[in-house]
């Protein structure tokens, strides 16, 4: 029962499974490592706080009824010791050893394990142009990024922004920006919004809806340079124009933190992302990884491939099947269909499954359908329009995906879809699934039937 457990990374992922080990073993030696100075917050939260929805940042690092998530709340309410500022820097898996160094002193020290979890997370990519280090620049991925942003935008009056990439952390970050009243252009590469997420289908939507709120955006264009005038950034060029600038938010994706096992030896993926099992088992049964870090989240039944799918929800899950299995229950991972969902000024935006695009480009035999209307009654006040894309395989006759985009309640639907795509359902069993129905909710046949009734 002394097990000694070491954790890497303090975020989601990380006190989750410490959290969760020491409701199982009480009597487990617990350590959490991090080397920022702030640890188990909601990183989802930071486009509302820049926005304003929130003016006390603490609240991101707080719990429900506002104690500070600090290292002293870990040791007394939880029994977790957590050392912050503190760096793993090298694993000796021969010894069970991590050697850690301490931010503030640069003193290193070793630390044993019998059970380690890296939960290392994940960093900004940056693209390889120039002037990405020039000052007002920011990626938003710590709470210090956020801090920092807000401070600038508050002291130092800047007005135009200019955001690289359109996937949901850049549309998150306009749509904040537009509400602090600055004036903000939104750039990427492909040629339309969420190329990741939506199809372009459905992306032409959010970008009508982008627009009229106040962000302009340029698609198709690679950004070739970031210039400034000492050291401060002026503009942002593009393959084919030059966008006046004083604030710029490089959104382009994420990187696994995986050095710290792949220079242990620990399997990686060739694209990045440590190798798990279902377990979330590394190539070494002692070390456990999960959330951000690691590959082979998507276990879909059709695509055998593993995708890097970074998301929180996925790392508070692996964070709970990490402590499961090493107490000895077995819970396996069951994987993610790739859900995902953002507001976007006021309307929601949600995918569950593949896209279109993706099912194309596996070969798929797939078939589509589009429905838009209201998602409630019409003579029920609150009713409001959404547009659903479904995406079924034709032989099988089963859902692989769903879209929504709109001001109706598309999370509801969604959130089915998910679910039917997680058992396996066929179009037959969505279009007859017992929803709840009453005028102020929905219709009595709900959309997301009525869509799969289309394609049967
Ligand atoms: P991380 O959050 O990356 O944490 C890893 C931690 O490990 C870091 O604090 C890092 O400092 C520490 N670390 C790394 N290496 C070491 C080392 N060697 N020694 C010590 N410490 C180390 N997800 C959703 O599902 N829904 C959302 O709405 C959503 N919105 C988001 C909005 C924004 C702006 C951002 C940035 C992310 C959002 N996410 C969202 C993604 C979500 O935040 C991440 O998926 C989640 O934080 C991953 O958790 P993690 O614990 O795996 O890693």
């Amino acid at each position: 029962d002394d097990l000694k457990v070491l954790v890497i990374g303090g975020v989601a992922c990380g006190p989750k499974a410490a959290s969760r080990l020491k409701r199982l073993m009480p009597h487990a030696d617990v350590t959490l490592i991090e080397r920022d100075d702030v640890v188990s917050y909601g990183a989802c939260g930071l486009p509302y706080y820049v926005e304003g929805v929130f003016s006390d940042v603490a609240m991101l690092t707080e719990t429900p009824v506002r104690v500070p998530r600090t290292p002293v709340f870990f040791e007394t309410v939880k029994g977790i010791r957590v050392l912050t500022r503190t760096e793993a820097v090298a694993i000796d898996r021969n010894r069970k050893i991590v050697r850690v160094r301490e931010g503030n002193t640069g003193t290193e020290s070793e630390l044993a394990y019998d059970k380690l979890v890296l939960a290392t997370g994940a960093r900004p990519f940056i693209p390889p142009v120039e002037g990405v280090d020039l000052e007002h620049v920011w990626t938003i991925r710590r709470l210090e990024d956020a801090v920092t942003l807000t401070e600038a935008i508050e002291k130092k009056g800047l007005k135009k922004a200019v955001l690289v990439g359109a996937g949901y952390i850049g549309i998150e970050m306009a749509e904040a920006l537009v509400e602090r009243g600055l004036e903000v252009t939104l750039v990427d590469m492909f040629d339309q919004v969420m190329p990741q997420f939506l199809d372009r289908d459905m992306a032409l939507l959010v970008e009508k809806h982008l627009q009229p709120n106040g962000v302009k955006l340029v698609l198709g264009e690679k950004v070739t340079a970031l210039e400034g005038d000492h050291g401060v950034l002026r503009r942002v060029r593009t393959e084919k124009q030059t966008l006046e600038a004083d604030l710029a938010i490089i959104a382009v994706g994420v990187r696994p933190n995986d050095s710290l096992a792949r220079d242990a030896k620990i399997q990686c993926a060739p694209q990045g992302g440590i190798v798990i099992n279902s377990y979330c088992q590394t190539s070494d049964p002692d070390i456990y990884a999960g959330g951000d870090c690691v590959v082979n989240q998507y276990v879909h039944p059709i695509i055998g491939t593993p995708l890097f799918i970074p998301l929180g929800s996925t790392a508070n899950k692996h964070g709970r099947v990490i402590a499961n299995h090493i107490a000895g229950l077995p819970s396996p991972f069951p994987g993610v269909t790739s859900t995902g969902i953002c507001r976007i000024f006021d309307i929601t935006v949600g995918r569950t499954g593949l896209t279109e695009k993706l099912a194309q480009e596996l070969n798929l035999d797939v078939e589509t359908v589009i429905w838009s209307g209201p998602d409630r009654p019409h003579y029920i006040p609150e009713q409001r329009p959404m547009v659903i894309k479904m995406i079924a395989c034709k032989r099988y006759r089963k859902l692989l995906g769903l879209q929504v985009v709109g001001p109706g309640d598309g999370a509801k639907r969604l959130d089915v879809a998910a679910t039917a795509i997680f058992f396996g359902a066929t179009l037959d069993q969505i279009g007859g699934i017992d929803l709840a129905y009453a005028p102020p909710y929905g219709p009595p046949i709900d959309p997301i039937a009525t869509t799969a009734h289309v394609l049967l």
